[in-house]
Formats: structure tokens, sequence, C-alpha cells
């Protein structure tokens, strides 16, 4: 079926312009006419695929009849998402996973070898760190990390069983923005791939692979799925860097199931209208904080006292909805009593849903951390991660002013 609108300005007919992230989100991967004329698109369970005859099986195999074989190699429901994501992050191919970790452990299987390094800043989801410290390791891979944005340290770094250069950006918890450009030139210069974590930016904010970067990935259980009800990762990169990707993923088998699939093509209808409101909602929420007496510091690229506060208004569209900030002078616990009264966010973990979410990181996610390690990972007592949905931003501030109460 005959894909309509695409981001490319040459095929989309559309005034030679690239089409923005809502239209994209709304219709781009989709077929213009679908099965049974319906609008939206079928949710196909079939774990396997028939032939007609054997002569319909040699084509396949042949590659003249582009259709699916078994449910672990592909779906149609996930071919069209995989699209719409391609076009969003302005990619040749998407790749999807059941989860953002899935996506990880994907790409770093297929991409390094025994006796190959890979060289990671220092903040970084903590389940990245450590599958390449405690698994990686195990099969002789071996693993470098030097601070966040420090690029002298992570070029002096590399050497020549280097294979892979790894950030996030926005780094979680503490928002540091990479210099997309700088960091994609390192991985040019001295014959590297580049990988970029942007989860928690979004193709809406910013889109790494225009500044030379050569994977994307993004966990799309947050912004991309955005309603705090399913798991999915995708990797986006040139069609010849992700072909054996996609054949690991075939053996693997980490795949979404079709319901799953249909969810995220349903949540990715509003992704615009959310990022703008959280986009927004960020902003509001951390200058509310930067203000407030009780607070000592506030982590987000939107406000002028953050230390990547140039880069981020260079390189981002928006700011994203996850705020970090330290309360000043209290304790874990009395950290924890503001977590606890705060009556419109959520305690989970998780981040970029419709719904706010709140945590303490510390306990959240390095409760079983040594004080010397969490020291080390820049995770003090007293700090907090909000996660701001698409909800008020007037309710969220009046919240958060009698959390601080507490
Ligand atoms: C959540 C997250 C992941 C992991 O994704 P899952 O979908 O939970 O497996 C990876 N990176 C970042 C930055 C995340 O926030």
């Amino acid at each position: 079926m005959q894909t309509r609108l695409s981001s490319d300005p040459h095929e989309n007919g559309l005034q030679k312009r690239r089409l923005g992230e809502s239209t994209l989100a709304v219709h781009a991967g989709e077929a213009h006419q679908k099965v049974a004329d319906s609008i939206t698109d079928p949710i196909v369970c079939a774990s396997t695929f028939t032939f007609a005859n054997t002569q319909a099986i040699i084509d396949y195999i042949e590659e003249k009849q582009p259709r699916e074989e078994y449910g672990r190699y592909g779906n149609p429901g996930e071919k069209v998402v995989e699209r719409k994501l391609a076009e969003l992050e302005g990619g040749e191919e998407a790749l999807l996973f059941a989860s953002g970790m899935a996506a990880i452990v994907g790409l770093l299987m297929t991409k390094l070898n025994a006796g190959d390094e890979v060289v990671f800043f220092d903040e970084c989801y903590h389940r990245s760190r450590e599958f390449c410290s405690k698994h990686l390791a195990r099969y002789g891979v071996v693993t470098r990390q030097v601070k966040a944005c420090d690029y002298d340290a992570m070029e002096a770094a590399i050497n020549d069983r280097t294979k892979l250069l790894v950030s996030e950006s926005p780094t979680n918890p503490h928002l540091s923005i990479v210099d997309l450009e700088r960091f994609a030139a390192i991985g040019k210069r001295r014959g590297v791939e580049t990988l970029i974590d942007a989860t928690l930016a979004t193709p809406y904010n910013v889109r790494p692979l225009e500044y030379g970067v050569d994977y994307v990935l993004h966990s799309a259980t947050k912004y991309l799925a955005g309603h705090n009800d399913l798991l999915a990762g995708v990797i986006i990169g040139s069609k010849e860097q992700m072909e054996p990707v996609r054949n690991l993923r075939g053996i693997m088998g980490a795949i979404s199931s079709a319901h799953n699939i249909y969810l995220l093509e349903r949540g990715l209808k509003t992704f615009g209208l959310r990022m703008q409101q959280q986009n927004a909602n960020g902003q509001a929420v951390a200058e509310f904080l930067a203000s407030h007496p009780r607070i000592e510091r506030v982590y987000y690229p939107g406000i002028e006292s953050h230390t990547y506060h140039e880069v981020a208004k260079r390189t981002m569209r928006g700011f994203g909805g996850l705020v970090t900030f330290l309360v000043k002078d209290a304790d874990w616990r009395a950290t924890a009593n503001i977590v606890d009264a705060a009556m419109i966010p959520r305690i989970a973990p998780s981040l970029g849903g419709v719904e706010s979410l709140i945590e303490q990181p510390l306990v959240m996610s390095y409760y079983e951390c040594t004080p010397e390690d969490r020291r080390r990972f820049g995770i003090p007592d007293n700090m907090i991660r909000y996660s701001c949905g698409i909800e008020d931003a007037a309710d969220l501030i009046a919240d958060l002013e009698q959390a601080l109460k507490a």
C-alpha cells in the first residue's frame, strides 16, 4: 500500500519543505488507504504469515515480494510505526524493540566484539551502565566512562580498539546537554561510530542525526508513547548500519506484540501536542522552583543558571518536561516528606507520560548503592526528580508550593 506523506521534501509534494512534527506524528508511515477502508491501522495478531504456494516463498526469499514471514521478524503494524519514527527523526530506518533497554542491548551486542572498547559519558541511565560494566565485560568488551560533556576526556579515552561513543542528551537525572556537533565530530575524526540516547529530548526538541550522529535511541516508553501504558524502544540510523541490528533482533526476539504496537501508534498521534505542553510545563515548574527559597539548585536546560543553557538554547526547540532539583538543608527524610506531600504527581519511576511523576533518585534508583557510589554518580540525598505530565502548569505549581511547606 502506498504511503502518501513523507518528511522528504522531494517526496511529499508539499512546497518542498519538511513537514512539521505534528503532521508527521499523525500521518507519516501510514498508507493513505487501508484495510477495509478503515482510517486506523489493523492490529494483526499473527505469529506466522502464510504463503499461497512454494513459488510465493521463493519470490519472498528473492525479495521480489515485500511481505511478512514469521512474527519474530516483523509485523505489518510494526512497519508502520518504524516508518513513522524514522520520518520523525529524519533517519533512513527505525527499528522497534520491546523496550528501551532491549534496544540498547541489541545495538551494543550487534556492534561490539570481544576486545572492543566503548566510551560512555558517565551521567546515564543506571541500567545502561550496569549492562556495560557487568555483562559486556563478561564478553571481553571494555567500557570506559568519562565525565559527561568532557570532550577532551572522551577523545583521550579513544584508542584503536574503540568502536562506539555513547551518551544521553539530556542526561538523566542531571539534564546535561551534549554539544552534538562536537560529539559527532570526535567520532568522525577518529573513525568511531556515535550513539545518542535522546529519550529525554525526543525528535520534537532535537534531531541528533542532523549533527552527524550515527544512531539515535529512544525509550519509546517515555514521551513517544506518552501514556504510561506500554514499554517500547527504538533505534534510528542508516539502512546499512541498521541491517545487522535488525538481524540480531530477529534472533533475540525482543519485539513488541501487535496490541502494544497499536497503542504506540495511537499514542504518537498526539506527540506534538503533548511535547508543547510538557515543554511549557517543564519551563514553568523549573522557573517556579528556581525562585523558591527552599530550593538549593534546579537542573533544567531552559533556565539561565543551568551549566549547559547556552548549548541547549542553540540546539533545542524546547527543554522537555523533566525537572531535577535539590532541597536546601534537607536530609533524605525531609526530602522524602516533600515527595510524599505532593498531591498531583504520582510516585513512580519513569517520565514523559501524560501523568506527572515524582521520585527521589536516592530511594527509587540508588537505594542499594553505597554512599560513595551515589557521590560518584552525583545523586545527593536531597535530590528530587519531577516529570511534568500534561496537566495545567498552574496546578502543578500550586501543588508543589504546598508540598514545599511540608
Ligand atoms: C527509561 C530509559 C531507558 C530504558 O528504557 P525502557 O523502555 O524502560 O527499557 C533508557 N534510557 C533512558 C534515558 C531512559 O529514560
